[in-house]
């Protein structure tokens, strides 16, 4: 294993209570059939730390050749008879078990200690999230053999019934905004139905989920189930949605390259595809709400995690009765919102995770302020250095501008004024994304007619300020 890292250790250590943090070691190649590899081309590519721009290290570089290494690998361990097929479902599920356990076993290092910070910026907050990963996997371990097929009463002397195969090789494609938890989502439930899994991570946060790899080893998966490389999306994305011997591909991340992803099964071997894509989803708060329950929890729901998250409520609709006495709230909030060194953990919200994102967002604020939308506090960067943002909020929006209409994936905040329920989920359906939306009411009703009227699905918190906070996802 020729590229070794091993994490500075100093600062992680304060206050994280993480024993000797120094047994920590990183491989920083492709994971392919359960070895560690350099890319076929040498190439490597740096993985930078936003909070100081410097270069945390150099990561192998996939290409076609390696996806094409990676698809061979992936296939033969799905051959008839192999290892993995000849597998009990049961035995997934506690191989699954045992990866969960690795996971929860090292998430101080994880989580509170190292990775994230160094390599996304989340959070002293954010970082509990790390335990939905474990969460996930025991999750998806449960299934493994509760997958069951149908009896179906056809007329006639016939016997009818469906049994659940496994799709295949499955390319996997992840973003940035949540690594580790999007890295459990694809795994979990492709490896819980015994596919074998070629997964390229995104190039701006490859590091914990070549150490998962390292775990996925360790626990016992057999050789080749889970490959996993580091790379660029025009490159090793493109390869493993062409790839003519991938089964199926699962892709969360932009809704333009959502569009490359289904082109490229049409023009392939009509793989199956997932998608999972882009947001502005409406926020909607009624007159009747409790406004301080509904301006925090509205904050949360557009700046966690820096406001890169594909279900932020980015177009928050307030009632007109309640409208200004919302802003005055919310802009108090936002200014309170500590943004800092994602290692204090007084620290709310950290750097945005590249200079590429960073000057995206800096050009909405501008186009905002452009358009005539009312700045309210904000707008600008937050430190000499790094990539940080001040939470933004932005009033009087208009459905026509730019920040209304389009995923800004950063901490700005953009608030409309509404009179009527029939206008606000006109309004709030005029969107080409159609990810999730919320209501904040105290009247059961009114949320039911919202969400009725709303083209999402549904999802519900209930919470003790609020006889009725009612969040719609998909
Ligand atoms: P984001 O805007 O969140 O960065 P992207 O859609 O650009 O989202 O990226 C999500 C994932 O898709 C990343 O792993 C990225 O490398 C990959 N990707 C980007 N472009 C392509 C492409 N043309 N083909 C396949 N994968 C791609």
């Amino acid at each position: 294993m020729p590229f070794i890292f091993q994490t500075e250790i100093s600062k992680l250590d304060q206050g994280s209570n993480c024993g000797n943090l120094s047994k920590w070691c990183f491989v920083f190649q492709l994971f392919i059939n359960n070895e560690w590899q350099e890319a076929v081309s040498g190439k490597t590519f740096p993985t930078i730390n936003p909070s100081t721009e410097e270069i945390i290290c150099q990561v192998a570089e996939a290409d076609k050749a390696d996806v094409d290494k990676a698809v061979k690998a992936a296939r033969n361990a799905f051959r008839l008879g192999s290892p993995w097929r000849r597998m009990d479902a049961s035995d997934r599920g506690r191989l699954l078990y045992k990866l969960a356990d690795a996971i929860e076993r090292d998430s101080a290092y994880l989580a509170v200690s190292s990775y994230l910070m160094l390599q996304q910026s989340q959070t002293a907050f954010e970082r509990i999230y790390c335990n939905l990963v474990f969460a996930v996997f025991r999750y998806y371990a449960g299934w493994a053999d509760k997958w069951e097929g149908k009896t179906i009463p056809v007329d006639g002397d016939y016997f009818t019934y469906t049994r659940h195969e496994p799709v295949g090789v499955c390319g996997q494609l992840i973003p940035w905004n949540f690594p580790l938890v999007m890295q459990a989502w694809k795994l979990g439930p492709a490896l819980a139905t015994g596919n074998t899994v070629v997964m390229k991570v995104a190039e701006q946060t490859p590091l914990t989920a070549l150490y998962v790899a390292s775990l996925i080893k360790e626990v016992g998966f057999p050789e080749g189930v889970v490959n996993i490389l580091p790379g660029m999306g025009p490159t090793a994305g493109a390869a493993i949605a062409n790839h003519m011997d991938v089964d199926k591909v699962a892709f969360t991340g932009s809704t333009e390259v959502g569009h490359l992803i289904q082109q490229a099964a049409g023009n392939s071997n009509l793989k199956k595809v997932t998608l999972e894509l882009g947001g502005k989803s409406p926020n909607i708060i009624l007159s009747d709400a409790n406004l301080e329950n509904a301006v925090e929890q509205s904050h949360i729901g557009l700046f966690f995690n820096q406001g890169q998250c594909c279900c932020a409520g980015s177009r928050v609709f307030v009632q007109s009765d309640v409208y200004d006495e919302f802003v005055e709230r919310s802009v108090a909030r936002a200014e309170r919102r500590v943004v800092g060194d994602p290692f204090d953990f007084k620290t709310e919200q950290g750097p945005q995770v590249d200079q590429e994102q960073f000057k995206k967002i800096l050009g909405y604020i501008s186009s905002g302020k452009r358009e005539g939308a009312k700045l309210m506090c904000g707008g600008g960067v937050a430190a000499d250095r790094g990539y940080f943002i001040q939470p933004t909020v932005f009033g009087d929006v208009q459905d026509n501008m730019i920040i209304a209409r389009e995923e800004i994936f950063g901490p700005v905040m953009q608030i409309f004024k509404f009179k009527t329920l029939e206008e606000v989920i006109t309004r709030a359906n005029d969107t080409k994304y159609g990810l999730a939306a919320s209501v904040f009411t105290t009247d059961i009703d009114k949320a039911n007619y919202v969400s009725s009227g709303s083209q999402t699905t549904v999802w519900d918190q209930l919470h003790r300020l609020s006889p009725l906070s009612c969040f719609l996802l998909s």
